[in-house]
């Protein structure tokens, strides 16, 4: 089955990628389609924006689209920054970790609640089907580790005794993240 992966985030294809493994696909993305006008993410949800984008690309494509739409919700900014989480500072993810460390400065351990959130839709167009999964962790005092992307060396996770998603392997984010709980909700349908 040809199945096209909507996202332009390399951090997100690269982890797409690797848990579809297995799976009978022939991929393409949005690297491959350079010069292509971006989908607006007009929606006020994770599941409005992934539904949004993968609808758009399935039609463009004349086929299967799948998109991840995805973000950090903190407890002490009432769930923010959310759908914002890529845009959040104006500076990338750079400015966005730094944004956060300032938001939070001199909170303690108990007060840097925050999980990852992930919408994965798949669409043809016509039909689509939505999942979606959480990943709880706490937001460290300082980066740690140059693993994964974006927050992710800000994410630290108690399965991984408060290591941050930047200090863990792979697999290890494999087994716990966010998408990789919402991608293996999506497997038996793909
Ligand atoms: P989107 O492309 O609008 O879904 O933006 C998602 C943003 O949320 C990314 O740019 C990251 O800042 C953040 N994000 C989502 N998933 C992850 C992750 O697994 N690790 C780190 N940051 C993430």
């Amino acid at each position: 089955m040809k199945l096209f992966f909507a996202t332009a985030n390399a951090g997100k294809l690269r982890e797409l990628r690797e848990l579809s493994q297995g799976l009978p696909l022939e991929i393409a993305s949005l690297g491959d389609r350079p010069g292509a006008a971006q989908v607006d993410e007009t929606g006020d949800s994770f599941a409005a924006n992934a539904i949004l984008k993968a609808e758009a690309w399935a039609r463009r494509e004349g086929g299967w689209a799948l998109a991840d739409d995805s973000g950090l919700c903190v407890d002490a900014l009432g769930g923010g920054p959310g759908v914002r989480s890529a845009r959040w500072s104006g500076g990338g993810d750079s400015g966005n970790n730094a944004r956060l460390l300032r938001e939070l400065a001199g909170q303690p351990p108990e007060r840097r609640g925050a999980e990852y959130r992930c919408a994965l839709a798949l669409s043809d167009g016509k039909d689509s089907y939505l999942v979606e999964a959480l990943c709880r962790g706490r937001i460290a005092a300082a980066p740690r580790g140059s693993g994964g992307f974006g927050y992710d060396p800000l994410f630290e996770v108690g399965e991984l005794g408060w290591r941050t998603f930047g200090e863990a392997s792979p697999q290890e984010k494999a087994r716990l993240s966010h998408r990789a709980q919402a991608f293996r909700q999506l497997r038996p349908i793909l």
